[in-house]
């Protein structure tokens, strides 16, 4: 069993700052690997498919996410779908086993209303910025409130990863790189290779804002 109490200091200096959502993303990775029975992703074992948008709560539910997870930008298995919503599924690459987890509604709209909100961020007030006593007892909250009481978590299904993603998986596929000019490598400029059915546009329906699959190496 995961337990994200375990990963609450890493996530707040991966993170920058004290705030709840950055826990609620911890709370909702561990259920979501909890239900599946898997570990934390070392490679690219788990993809995460993030309904977010780029809002700052959203953003820093994010971040909970891929630190519990595995799933990271820099290995390439976390992507966000710009729905605007805070929902989770996270899929076991090798068998397409998936479940979507998500905070309940009563406690995305308790997030509003907090002292943490109306007072500090809505004013402006950088989340760093926030006194210790305004945001721990919010934070405490988050990491303690009974799964029930804080997620829908969905049953196993299955999931169905484009062909492109699962193969790229099985192996590590080493782009072609050339010379940059200044001496150093970049990768070859090549044909974006998207998620079909999940990313095929951006939040302004950019089809370059596509993510590609492919393990990090
Ligand atoms: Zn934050």
């Amino acid at each position: 069993m995961v337990d994200p109490k375990e990963y609450l200091k890493f996530g707040q200096q991966f993170h920058g700052h004290k705030c709840p959502a950055m826990p609620l993303g911890l709370r909702v990775g561990a259920a979501a690997m909890n239900k599946l029975g898997v570990e934390r992703a070392k490679d690219s074992q788990l993809v995460a498919i993030l309904e977010l948008g780029d809002n700052h709560c959203a953003t820093c539910f994010a971040d909970g996410v891929q630190v519990i997870t595995g799933c990271t930008l820099g290995k390439g298995n976390v992507q966000k779908l710009h729905y605007g919503k805070w929902g989770v599924t996270l899929v076991e690459a090798k068998t397409g086993r998936a479940v979507r987890v998500a905070p309940i509604g009563e406690v995305q709209a308790q997030t509003k209303k907090t002292d943490f909100f109306i007072n500090y961020r809505m004013k402006g007030i950088p989340a760093s910025e926030v006194p210790d006593e305004v945001v721990e007892p919010l934070i405490d909250e988050v990491m303690n409130a009974p799964d029930d009481k804080l997620l829908t978590i969905s049953e196993v299904f299955h999931y169905d990863l484009p062909a492109q993603a699962s193969s790229h998986l099985r192996r590590v596929h080493l782009r072609r790189v050339r010379r940059h000019g200044c001496g150093g490598l970049r990768p070859s400029h090549g044909r974006q290779e998207g998620l079909p059915g999940l990313l095929q546009q951006g939040p302004r329906g950019r089809q370059d804002l596509k993510i590609k699959i492919i393990p990090h190496c």
